[in-house]
């Protein structure tokens, strides 16, 4: 399907509707008046028509009596006079052209042309009075008339009267030329047709002011505030204000168009304090996911440590340990078994506060003497291991010896708050893979040699001594 370009649509301009209507209402008007225009010019026509007949036939009656006197007593000269008294004072003022009088039998017994200057000889039938007229009219008992063209085509009235005297005496024919007639109705309709167009002009202008007041540019305010509202703009509103249909509509518009708004606003409203609320419980969720981190990084370091020296619990010993034995491939692991002497009268001679301060102490001793990828733990009570990967016994035995040298010279009188005199330790030596294969073995083998070394005096670090082949 093909998209509508809406915007395009409310937009497009052509030729408007006042525009339109203008030229269709010029367009009424000049058919209204060609029509009426077209009668009157008829009925004017028939008027001046009819006048003329009128005009001529009065003449005609004016002349019948002297004429139809003139025949009764033979006195033909007087009937010639009359007639080119007539055709002469006619040609002047009445537009006459011919006039005769016809017998009984409507032959020409006389007649008076008025324009003789051509210097033709003038026949009836030049005049339109051809042989059927004449005898319609000689045979009529009231005025006949008829209307020719001559050759040039200008038409011409011809019009017969009895003339009577007494009794009738023949009939006088008078043919008029009606070019002034046709004139004046041709003016007549040049007249109409100028009045016609401007007033067709006029009215249309005025429709086209009034319709563009009243009609085009409140539909041009429409779609552009439907445009602009399209585009989104949506406080855009029309401007009419009139109190009729296209004035209701723009207030219905415009009542649409705030509804529109204010819903449109009310959403975004709504949406932003949702977005807002759902920001806000992100950051609660993200502090609480920071704290709950926290936490569980809390409890692994808890889980894995020991709450009274700080060092590694006995739990983390174990899985390291498990990492460095029992793999064939790697390097030997020495595991030192550290034991704090007669701890048991320490504690009972200077209280377990003093007892825990030096044991503090002696892991600290024990964590600065040894390498960063050893681990030191607490085993349990005032027991300690310490795991040193890659070492072999011999140097694992230098360690130790340096541990418990560092111990027995130390002055415990600051850690300990108290003189409590010397402190030293008994530490049992075993190695990976060389004295056990697994880390429960290499423990025992670790304990038996800090065993030994108690047994030996303690203050003394011993290697786990391969029993001999029993
Ligand atoms: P030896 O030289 O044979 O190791 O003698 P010892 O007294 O050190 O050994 P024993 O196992 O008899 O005594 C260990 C003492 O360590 C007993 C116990 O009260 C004490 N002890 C264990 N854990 C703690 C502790 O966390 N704090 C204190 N203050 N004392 C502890
Ligand atoms: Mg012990
Ligand atoms: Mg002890």
């Amino acid at each position: 399907m093909r998209p509508v370009d809406r915007t395009s649509r409310l937009v497009r301009r052509g030729r408007g509707i006042g525009t339109r209507l203008a030229l269709m209402a010029a367009a009424v008007v000049l058919l209204t008046m060609a029509l009426a225009g077209g009668l009157l010019i008829r009925s004017m026509g028939q008027v001046y028509h009819t006048e003329a007949r009128t005009r001529a036939a009065s003449l005609l009656g004016t002349l019948a009596v002297p004429c139809a006197m003139a025949v009764s007593v033979n006195a033909l000269e007087r009937l010639d006079a009359y007639l080119s008294e007539v055709a002469r004072a006619g040609g002047e003022h009445m537009d006459i052209l011919h006039v005769a009088m016809l017998d009984s039998s409507g032959r020409v017994i006389a007649q008076a042309v008025a324009d003789e200057r051509s210097g033709e000889v003038a026949t009836a039938s030049m005049f339109g009075l051809d042989e059927p007229f004449r005898r319609r009219a000689a045979n009529s008992a009231d005025a006949e008339w008829r209307e020719t063209r001559d050759p040039a085509g200008h038409l011409r009235l011809t019009v017969s009267t009895p003339a009577v005297s007494g009794l009738r005496w023949g009939t006088i024919v008078a043919t008029f030329d009606l070019r002034p007639v046709e004139l004046r109705v041709r003016i007549a309709r040049w007249a109409l047709v100028g009045l016609s167009l401007l007033f067709a002009a006029v009215l249309g202008i005025e429709m086209y002011s009034g319709l563009s007041r009243m009609v085009v540019t409140p539909v041009r305010r429409l779609a552009a505030a439907a445009a602009a509202i399209q585009r989104g703009n949506l406080g855009a509103r029309a401007e009419v204000p009139q109190n009729d249909e296209l004035g209701r509509l723009a207030d219905a518009f415009n009542d649409m168009a705030a509804q529109m708004q204010s819903y449109t606003e009310g959403l975004e409203r709504k949406v932003a304090e949702r977005s807002a609320e759902v920001q806000r419980k992100n950051e609660q969720l993200e502090a609480v996911n920071a704290q709950l981190e926290q936490a569980v990084a809390e409890l692994a370091r808890l889980a894995s440590q020991d709450a009274l020296t700080g060092i590694a619990n006995r739990r983390q010993f174990m899985e390291v340990l498990e990492r460095h034995v029992g793999k064939p491939a790697q390097p030997p692991t020495t595991l030192l078994m550290v034991d704090v002497d007669h701890f048991k009268r320490l504690n009972d001679t200077f209280g377990h506060p003093v007892g825990d301060r030096v044991l503090r102490e002696v892991a600290r001793l024990l964590g600065t003497g040894l390498r960063g990828t050893d681990l030191l733990a607490r085993y349990g009570g005032e027991e300690f291991t310490a795991v040193l990967p890659a070492t072999p016994p011999d140097v694992g035995f230098e360690v130790a010896e340096r541990l418990r040298t560092a111990i027995s010279h130390h002055d415990f009188r600051e850690a300990a708050g108290i003189d409590i005199g010397k402190v030293s330790v008994s530490i049992g030596i075993a190695c990976h893979p060389i004295h056990a294969a697994t880390s429960a073995e290499l423990i025992r083998c670790a304990d038996e040699a800090l065993y030994t070394a108690k047994r030996e005096g303690r203050d003394r670090a011993v290697a786990f001594r391969v029993p001999p082949p029993a």
